[in-house]
């Protein structure tokens, strides 16, 4: 690990000063809990030259009902979005995977905002200044080229936060503010599908809150992720699901992905499964479906065709659970 070099560190107590004080800097960055950002500064691969803290920020701590929609603040703690009963009542998959985000500790002071805006992550980048060097670094930062797929010009390194796909199955909204003003835009589109710029925000952009409506009806969800160690780690496939069922019959279903790819997303061409029976058959098909969407690459020490089964296998047990609990 590399030493912390000379940094100023700010606190505002306002988004707008916050925003401020980001355009001021030269090499400027946001932190919240740090629990990410401050391990890829130690690894050499963040280098900025001042600091601005978001967490003295009251407007971004709270969880709001208002009615028909809940606000999650940008600076909620993950264990606070793990134990709020109103995220557990309406939106279970969210709180189910703000629980398993890391370890205990991290969820203390680790924040929904972090989680969303989290580095996409690679086995070839998040390593140390001496490792990277070693191996003359990659596309994402100072090399020529990716190790994974040496031949091409993309980086695949992915996207590895569990709250995302969750928030994902609800069509959630995030508040960003600029220099410019507050805009809002769907958090699908807060993504694109580069491992080297997989933000649609500009630097300069907070995301001061998370906005989601209530589903008119209860619609039961929850969170699978697979991890090397089961106290303390990343997904290697993260899946978030949502189901309802009519008369026996399926008439909801979404599945959110993560750690398959350098973006969250929502798993298309699930339509067939609409109407259907919630038998083996019908749910080991969508287990496939599944599989085959989660194209998973040479990201982590885990081979990619098992992430992409496990990706599948979630898939199953959630629906599997999901289905019982809906009957
Ligand atoms: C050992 C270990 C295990 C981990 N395991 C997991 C895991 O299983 N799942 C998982 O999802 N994460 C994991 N993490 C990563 C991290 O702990 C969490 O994702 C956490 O939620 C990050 O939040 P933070 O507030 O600490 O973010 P920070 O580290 O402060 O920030 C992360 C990034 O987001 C930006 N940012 C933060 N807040 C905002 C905001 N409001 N607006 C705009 N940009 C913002 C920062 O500038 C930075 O680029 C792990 C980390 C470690 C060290
Ligand atoms: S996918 Fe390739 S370019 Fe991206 S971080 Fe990994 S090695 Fe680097």
């Amino acid at each position: 690990m590399e030493l912390l070099s000379n940094l100023t560190l700010y606190h505002p107590s306002s988004v707008e000063d916050a925003v401020s004080l980001y355009s001021a800097a030269s090499n400027g960055h946001y932190l919240a809990g740090g629990s990410d950002f401050l391990v890829n500064v130690r690894r050499g691969i963040e280098q900025p030259d001042s600091l601005i803290y978001l967490n003295n920020i009251a407007e971004m701590q709270a969880i709001k009902d208002a009615g028909d929609t809940i606000t999650i603040g940008g600076g909620v703690i993950l264990r606070d979005l793990d134990n709020s009963a109103l995220i557990q009542k309406h939106f279970a998959a969210v709180a189910r995977a703000a629980g398993e985000v890391a370890g205990p500790s991290h969820r203390e002071y680790g924040t929904l905002g972090g989680n969303l805006c989290l580095d996409t992550r690679c086995v070839f980048y998040n390593q140390s200044e001496w490792w990277r060097a070693a191996n003359n670094y990659c596309l994402k930062s100072r090399g020529e080229i990716c190790h994974v797929a040496p031949g091409g010009k993309k980086c695949f390194a992915a996207f590895s936060g569990d709250v995302a796909p969750a928030l994902l199955l609800f069509d959630a909204e995030v508040e960003l503010a600029g220099p410019n003003g507050r805009r809002r835009v769907a958090l699908a589109d807060l993504y694109r599908n580069d491992g080297m710029d997989h933000l649609t925000l500009s630097k300069d952009e907070l995301l001061v809150a998370v906005h989601v409506a209530k589903p008119s009806a209860p619609m039961a969800s929850d969170y699978e992720k697979s991890r090397v160690r089961g106290s303390i780690d990343f997904p290697l496939a993260g899946v978030a699901m949502r189901m309802a069922l009519h008369d026996g019959k399926i008439a909801d279903l979404r599945v959110g992905l993560t750690g398959v790819s350098p973006l969250p997303f929502l798993a298309g061409k699930l339509d067939k499964f609409i109407g259907r029976a919630p038998d083996q058959a019908c749910l080991e098909e969508l287990r496939d479906a599944i599989r085959s969407q989660a194209k998973a690459m040479k990201t982590t020490v885990t081979p990619p065709h098992y992430r992409r089964r496990v990706a599948g296998a979630l898939a199953l047990k959630l629906a599997q659970q999901l289905a019982a609990s809906n009957s």
